[in-house]
């Protein structure tokens, strides 16, 4: 069935949306986007996801196409539109179209692409039994905190993820595991403690990594932020991922090595039922 997006102003079936081929986006991934997820056809945690984009078009220069109460118009009519219950909106920005060069050009209006996905955020297969990742060379560029459009890295270590058989991959820089191909990495000691690497240039600032982190704390779990290494990890009594589609996602073996009895973690289960409720919880108050 056909979707209707929005491209630069206007709602489109999506056959019919078109953006140039001199848009920056397409030429040099000149652009950064947001996915913010939908549960019950609200949108949770868009604040945070409206705020890091501001932050991500600020640290490219990059003008801001819409105000926020405009954007947050758009989502919402996009899921009106397309009778979203579960799954996600996508936000990109460009820098827009214009003769090729590297420079960036003045004057040119930013475009803004959004669409959305239905897909089942709460209950699936790989959120019940647990992922199985493998720890692959972080090759990407080095500010991973914008959150660029530039994602053939990524691509290339979930692929190789793929064709070892495992479902997605833990990039790894300087023997340290900066963070999943999609997502951010946690683990927890076997003495309990929730561990997951400090924010910085080498990692994306992920929205549910603070949301979880917070509810962490609340629990009172002891939190270390700091880099971890594949051994580590393997080592680990649990170990889980966090993104806006995934929520918290289990880690059941790494490299080939189950995590402790190779099944879902405790604390890894209650901290998505906590994520979940918490999100289910602001839709009733929305
Ligand atoms: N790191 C990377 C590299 C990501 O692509 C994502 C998801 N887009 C995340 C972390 C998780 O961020 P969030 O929780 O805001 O979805």
């Amino acid at each position: 069935m056909s979707r209707i997006v929005y491209v630069n102003g206007a709602y489109l079936p999506e056959e019919q949306a078109k953006i140039s081929v001199f848009d920056r986006g397409f030429l040099f991934a000149d652009g950064v986007y947001e996915v913010s997820s939908v549960l019950c056809g609200k949108l949770i945690d868009n604040e945070g996801h409206l705020a890091r984009l501001h932050r991500s078009l600020s640290e490219l220069d990059m003008a801001t196409p819409a105000s926020d109460a405009e954007i947050e118009t758009i989502q919402k009519t996009l899921i009106a539109k397309n009778g979203v219950d579960q799954g996600l909106v996508y936000l990109q920005v460009t820098r827009g179209a214009a003769d090729r060069d590297f420079a960036y050009p003045q004057g040119v209006a930013p475009s803004l692409v959004m669409f959305t996905q239905n897909k089942n955020v709460i209950d699936s297969p790989q959120a019940r039994n647990g992922i199985a990742v493998i720890g692959v060379e972080d090759i990407r560029w080095r500010r991973r905190d914008i959150k660029s459009v530039g994602l053939l890295a990524p691509c290339m270590a979930k692929m190789q993820a793929k064709a070892a058989g495992a479902d997605d991959a833990w990039l790894v820089e300087d023997g340290y595991v900066t963070e999943g191909s999609s997502s951010n990495a946690f683990i927890v000691s076997a003495e309990g403690v929730l561990i997951t690497r400090q924010l910085g240039n080498e990692i994306l600032a992920g929205i549910t990594r603070k949301a979880v982190l917070k509810l962490a704390q609340e629990q009172q779990l002891e939190i270390e932020q700091r880099p971890f290494s594949i051994e580590e990890a393997c080592n680990a009594s649990e170990a889980f991922i966090t993104s806006a589609t995934t929520f918290v996602m289990p880690v059941v073996s790494i490299d080939g090595n189950p995590i402790a009895d190779g099944k879902p973690g405790r604390l890894t289960r209650r901290l998505r039922e906590l994520y979940i409720q918490a999100a289910l919880d602001s839709v009733d108050e929305a």
